[in-house]
């Protein structure tokens, strides 16, 4: 764009605009106001498809704008800073398309949705393939739908927001069925106590009743609340007469939230509940990858598997690592960037998770899980099993700790470095080439490790 446009105009426009996302002949740019949006679809988008499709060897090619929530203060409202997805595209002609365009804004902010979170962006893995195929399935036929409800559960930080968002963004996308509601389950609490209180609680189950899709996000916040839950089961059922689709969230299946209602619970169990896990080792590459890709920031296999081994609880705070590596990155002047650099960086973010993890525990999670004694780790026993579990319980202590090959070594029946490197580095390799034996076990002992040291 830059050779076809002035400096001042560069600067002010495309410059604070970022490709967050493309797939195929389709891409994503994130504009910081709305403003910018409506300069740029009226001055530069010809040129800029133009460009596209150039790059692309496509001429199809199409641009999509997504208002940075962050940074869209223009009406000092919150209602108004909602980000708002537009399309556009090559042929279609603003005129024509701008009525139709700002009643389908004003109808997508009344969702309430959240435009960032699609099927398209979401990585599927192991851990959260039933939710992801059963979600999309919910999505691509809501008519008929197959799960009502749909319940998604699992621990914080898995995507159990951005899957129900998804499934409401593509509705709202693809079909007519455009009355979709999106609410965290204190703003629906809220709800209902206010209305309660103004003796307007019919109204509001009215409200809720004509909606076509109703999304409610960490329902094990109503548990305790009788009153509330009360209302939901009489608004659950007639949203459900209604043949409305009924998607909900919780942090645990809905038979171990506390003081759920039985009624409820029985209601849950007439649909879909399904769970998101923590993703594996090459989901987590993966998750690392995309998160990178959106904000243009090309990390390299080291750095990522780096991330990848070490930060394995939630998904959040991959991201967050992702991010902390890139503003440290634009800090300084995009020099590039070291693995040695990534580990200083992020010392702070990974040490502070394994101060409860050592060598020791590795060593009881891991003869736990062969069910061996814990001295056989320490022998010379070299029968398969003993070996496997060594070799592992060697492999998570290089990858899990900051502690040396010499002290690993000790803590294995005084053992050379180099013993605990070459496996460590065969280990490394069966992964790599996504052995299925050793994959399990590495991904369930993890998996125990995340939950016994959180
Ligand atoms: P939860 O609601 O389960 O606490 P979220 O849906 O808020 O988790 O996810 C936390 C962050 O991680 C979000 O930014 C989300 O986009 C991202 N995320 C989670 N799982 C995935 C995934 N499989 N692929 C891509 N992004 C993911
Ligand atoms: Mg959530």
């Amino acid at each position: 764009m830059k050779k076809h446009l002035v400096e001042g105009s560069f600067n002010a426009f495309i410059l604070p605009t970022k490709i967050i996302l493309r797939s195929e002949n389709k891409i994503t740019m994130m504009v910081p106001s709305r403003m910018h949006m409506d300069f740029i679809k009226a001055q530069y988008s010809k040129v800029a498809v133009e460009i596209l499709n150039e790059l692309l060897s496509d001429d199809k090619s199409e641009i999509k704008y997504l208002i940075d929530p962050d940074t869209n203060f223009e009406l000092g409202n919150e209602e108004e800073s909602k980000t708002v997805f537009v399309h556009n595209s090559e042929n279609a002609e603003v005129p024509k398309t701008e009525g139709l365009e700002t009643q389908n804004i004003a109808k997508y902010k009344k969702t309430k949705l959240n435009p960032k979170y699609t099927f398209d962006n979401f990585i599927q893995g192991d851990g959260n393939e039933i939710a992801y195929a059963s979600a999309f399935q919910v999505a691509k036929n809501p008519k008929n739908s197959p799960y009502n409800p749909i319940l998604i559960y699992g621990g914080v930080g898995l995507g159990k927001t951005h899957l129900v968002q998804a499934i409401g963004n593509k509705i709202f996308n693809d079909t007519k069925m455009n009355s979709v509601l999106y609410l965290k389950s204190d703003q629906f609490v809220n709800d209902i106590v206010n209305s309660i209180k103004d003796k307007t609680i019919d109204k509001y189950k009215d409200f809720l009743k004509e909606k076509d899709v109703i999304i409610i996000d960490d329902i094990q916040f109503f548990a305790r609340r009788e009153k509330s839950q009360e209302e939901f089961f009489h608004i659950f059922e007639s949203i459900y007469q209604n043949d409305g689709i009924i998607i909900l969230t919780s942090d645990f299946h809905p038979k171990e939230i506390h003081d759920l209602d039985e009624r409820l619970i029985s209601r849950f169990l007439m649909g879909l509940i399904t769970d998101v896990r923590p993703p594996d080792l090459e989901t987590r590459a993966a998750i690392i990858k995309l998160k990178s890709e959106e904000l243009g920031f090309d990390l390299n296999d080291e750095i990522t598997m780096y991330i990848a081994n070490n930060i394995n609880t939630n998904v959040r705070e991959l991201e967050g690592a992702v991010r902390t590596l890139h503003s440290n990155y634009t800090l300084n002047q995009n020099e590039s960037l070291t693995i040695q650099k990534a580990k200083d960086v992020l010392r702070g973010l990974i040490s502070q998770k394994k101060v409860t993890l050592n060598i020791d525990k590795i060593q009881d999670i891991v003869s736990d899980y062969f069910q061996i004694k814990k001295d056989l780790l320490m022998s010379k026993t070299r029968t398969k099993e003993v070996a496997d579990a060594r070799a592992i319980a060697m492999y998570l202590c290089t990858t899990q700790l900051n502690s040396t090959t010499q002290s690993i070594g000790a803590h294995f029946g005084g053992r050379d470095h180099s013993t605990v490197s070459h496996a460590a580095k065969k280990i490394q390799e069966l992964l790599n080439e996504k052995d299925p034996e050793i994959s399990k076990i590495y991904d369930d002992i993890l998996h125990t490790i995340n939950l016994l040291t959180y």
